[in-house]
């Protein structure tokens, strides 16, 4: 079957951010380096930006997000935080959900890829 591709859409995957189990938004996360263009991620765990075309496996990727605490510095996702992350698109992304499904599973199946 062939890489699938959703807009990525989910709350921040860092360990940074999560404590704040109460107030873990959805985040349309952009390309800093293309002024915030919209990315996309696969059902293998690679993303990609819509506007350069630059694409990487995930973990070579890093977040920041616009919570206090958070902006500005820049942190690779966290294994388990990703998980949740995933979870909480799964709850509100219907459209997506066969893709977002098919990624959780892969990110299970190859916690060695995130650590
Ligand atoms: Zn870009
Ligand atoms: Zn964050």
């Amino acid at each position: 079957m062939s890489e699938s591709w959703i807009e990525l859409v989910m709350p921040c995957p860092t360990d940074t951010c999560m404590m704040y189990a109460n107030d873990r938004p959805l985040i349309y996360w952009g390309h800093v380096v293309c002024n915030g263009a919209s990315m996309e991620i696969s059902d293998e765990a690679n993303i990609r930006c819509t506007e350069c075309g630059y694409k990487n496996f995930m973990t070579f990727f890093t977040f920041q997000c616009s919570r206090k605490e958070h902006n500005g510095k820049f942190e690779a996702a966290s294994y388990n935080v990703l998980r949740a992350a995933l979870v909480t698109a799964l709850e509100h992304r219907d459209s997506d959900s066969d893709v977002i499904r098919r990624l959780y599973k892969f990110v299970n199946n190859n916690k060695y890829k995130f650590q």
